[in-house]
């Protein structure tokens, strides 16, 4: 089922997540709303929270290992991601966010990174890379723990922001 992407400055953006204990039908049923919100309003990745789930949930997109622009989208379910620093030399990506209407900027994270977590089946996923696609491993596992990309931005870039969305608001 499609469900409404919440969007900055929504409060439970802000809020850490719980880690999923038993994959039952509710987890089930929350992913599946994931897969379905992702590929309509399309992505590279969606986390729990998005859809206002409080659960350590991400989706991403693998065929971005591929960097190759049309590669056809392959998402993959992480729950309970533990992103892990493989070289943490700075490297800066161009970051948009499904939650952060308008506004696409730089953002520098560690270069290299693995994502480990558990599939439906409750099997273990390992993926690992850099550039665009290990941005969205770290952007999307952020989420998690109630962080956006505007986090990373100065304060001057993120009080610009919060000017002009407080104004389209009124
Ligand atoms: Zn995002």
């Amino acid at each position: 089922m499609l469900r409404p992407v919440l969007q900055y400055p929504d409060p439970l953006l802000s809020k850490p997540c719980e880690p999923v204990g038993a994959i039952d039908d509710g987890i089930r049923a929350l992913v599946a709303d994931m897969l379905d919100t992702l590929s309509t309003v399309g992505g590279v990745g969606i986390a729990a929270p998005q859809i206002g789930v409080l659960k350590r949930v991400v989706i991403i997109d693998v065929s971005l290992e591929k960097e190759q622009e049309d590669a056809p989208q392959d998402f993959r379910v992480f729950i309970n991601p533990v992103v892990t620093v493989l070289d943490p030399r700075p490297h800066e990506e161009n970051e948009g966010c499904l939650s952060v209407p308008d506004l696409r900027a730089k953002v520098k994270r560690p270069r290299l990174v693995a994502l480990d977590g558990i599939d439906l089946d409750g099997n273990p996923v390992h993926i690992e890379g850099g550039g665009y696609y290990g941005a969205c491993m770290q952007h999307e596992t952020d989420h998690l723990d109630g962080k956006l990309f505007l986090d990373h931005l100065s304060f001057l870039k993120r009080s610009l922001y919060d000017k002009k969305m407080r104004k389209g608001r009124k």
